[in-house]
């Protein structure tokens, strides 16, 4: 068989249903304004911990979004709380918040205390 260079990609489809949503709907209840998020990757630009690792504010919050508490625990203690995120944010997210509280559920998973 002719070898192209060509592969089947692994399905990237999103379950928003089969995800655990706990996380998202903990730091909701205390920071509202995790709903006006966009994903539209500004705070990443400007981050410190970007720079560097593969951290990304935007991504952190769209998997929290999906449920998807494997990735949240990759990469949400990267974070340096520096607040760069916050003036460049164009929806005015209170992002150091949102990872704060992340942050504060996942050691609340792991107590059982959500
Ligand atoms: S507070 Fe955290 S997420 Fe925001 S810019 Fe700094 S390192 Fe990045
Ligand atoms: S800059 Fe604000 S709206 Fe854009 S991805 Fe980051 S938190 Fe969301």
């Amino acid at each position: 068989m002719i070898n192209f260079g060509y592969k089947i990609q692994a399905d990237r489809q999103v379950d928003y249903d089969a995800g655990n949503h706990r996380i998202f709907d903990f730091v909701r209840k205390s920071e509202p304004s995790i709903d006006w998020c966009m994903s539209c990757g500004t705070c990443a630009s400007a981050c410190t911990a970007s720079a560097s690792t593969e951290y990304s504010l935007c991504r952190l919050i769209l998997n929290a979004r999906r449920g998807m508490e494997d990735e949240i625990l990759k990469s949400v203690y990267r974070c340096r709380f520096c607040g760069k995120c916050i003036n460049a944010c164009p929806r005015g997210v209170n992002t150091r918040n949102i990872v704060y509280l992340m942050q504060l559920a996942v050691t609340k998973i792991s107590k059982h205390e959500i």
